[in-house]
């Protein structure tokens, strides 16, 4: 069977090593901690690699859960209309707790990002928003750090024939299957090591933004001249970042960006997209962007220009950036020219924006300000946060002091 011929174009010993850096690297994960791992069916190969590294770093118990996209769609095409109003809020309340008892967190990427494309919208929209009201409790432990989390890939067959819709299944896996593997460094003969050498050069890069403390980024080039003020007391990040149980993880596995939380009144100027954004099985095109105030008050797409302004009034928070990132054009990511309709891949191979929501962790001393402090000091807030790319080797980006003094940042897409 199919599935069969493509799981075996998954090259094996790579597979274990990204299980490995999924461990050591992505989560470090330390005896007796428990292991909370999701993933898709398809999936399972890499789920048993990690349980096995999980074990011998010393997991107390490892707990998978599974989705499958076939009952997904089963559920948009037989469930009753009032099943969209539904969420796991038991299941998500356990995760929480099990949070609280420093159990450590692993998600394995890899779904159809075009999956639900056919389906009602409004369903769609009704099931994503009950699932992340009920998801927020286990959430916010993640996202506000509160133990190790990591998310990795695994080329499933339906995702890798989105990125290569021209070959048969199981080329197209091995195909994703390889740009998986390079991007996440396990194709090098010690991955660990490449993984701390990498960690090695971001904190280089965040540390050097963070000593010149800019009032704002100025970016240049074909159609763009913006000019994104950042918020008080931003903080950047980038590649390893230490948990408040103590523990330093790699949350995402790749990562080539450093990034921080712009000041979502002090954004100007006008934008071009460098690359396609895939948002929830539409693609948008070539978009244009004006900004005022902070405010986006002009999009305009080539393709997808009504999916975009749909999504923008979502709340007032959509209109405005929550984050900044920097990444070379020089990336892996970037060199493989691929398009990967996942944003852990795409917004790693181009400097990017995003629309929405601001990270707490981007603020010095984050992980204790109140929203309110957040929003006071120039975070944005909103429901959404949607990456888009905006670097190219056209693009230069000054760094800009309040005295007007500019700092070479970025040239030709590479760092200055
Ligand atoms: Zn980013
Ligand atoms: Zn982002």
């Amino acid at each position: 069977m199919s599935s069969i011929a493509a799981t075996a174009a998954v090259d094996p010993v790579k597979l274990d090593k990204l299980a490995q850096v999924a461990i050591q690297v992505g989560l470090q994960l330390q005896r007796g901690q428990d292991l909370v791992l999701t993933a898709p069916v398809a999936a399972l190969p890499l789920a048993r690699r990690i349980a096995e590294h999980a074990y011998k770093a010393g997991a107390g118990l490892v707990i998978p859960i599974f989705s499958d996209e076939e009952i997904t769609l089963s559920r948009y095409r037989n469930a009753p209309d009032e099943s969209f109003d539904r969420a796991a809020g038991w299941l998500y309340e356990g995760m929480a707790k099990a949070f609280s008892g420093n159990a450590a967190r692993l998600a394995i990427a890899g779904d159809n990002p075009m999956l639900l494309a056919a389906e009602d919208p409004d369903k769609v929209s009704r099931a994503n928003r009950a699932n992340s009201i009920a998801y927020k409790p286990a959430l916010e432990k993640i996202t506000g750090f509160d133990i190790n989390w990591n998310i990795v890939s695994y080329p499933s067959p339906s995702w890798a024939k989105q990125v290569f819709p021209g070959d048969p299944e199981d080329v197209a896996v091995g195909k994703l299957a390889d740009a998986i593997f390079t991007a996440s460094r396990v194709d090098l003969e010690d991955p660990v090591a490449a993984w701390r050498d990498h960690n090695a050069a971001l904190k280089a890069r965040h540390t050097w933004l963070n000593e010149h403390n800019f009032h704002a980024l100025h970016f240049r080039g074909p159609g763009t001249d913006l000019t994104v003020g950042l918020a008080d007391g931003h903080q950047w990040k980038g590649g390893a970042s230490q948990s408040k149980n103590g523990i330093t993880c790699n949350p995402n596995i790749p990562t080539e960006e450093v990034f921080t939380t712009p000041h979502a009144l002090r954004v100007d100027g006008y934008v071009r997209s460098t690359k396609p954004l895939a948002h929830q099985g539409t693609l948008i095109e070539n978009i244009e962007m004006r900004f005022e105030d902070g405010r986006a008050v002009e999009a305009k797409a080539s393709r997808g220009e009504a999916v975009l302004n749909k999504v923008l009034d979502t709340d007032e928070g959509a209109r405005r950036l929550g984050e900044v990132a920097l990444v070379p054009h020089s990336s892996p990511i970037s060199k493989s020219g691929l398009l990967f309709f996942n944003t852990l891949f795409d917004e790693n191979a181009a400097c990017h924006i995003a629309m929405g929501q601001c990270y707490a962790d981007c603020f010095v001393g984050g992980k204790t300000l109140s929203p309110e402090q957040i929003a006071a000091q120039g975070g944005n807030r909103s429901l959404i946060h949607i990456d888009w790319m905006i670097g190219s080797a056209q693009i230069d980006i000054d760094g800009m002091h309040k005295d007007g003094a500019r700092v070479p940042v970025m040239r030709k897409g590479e760092w200055a």
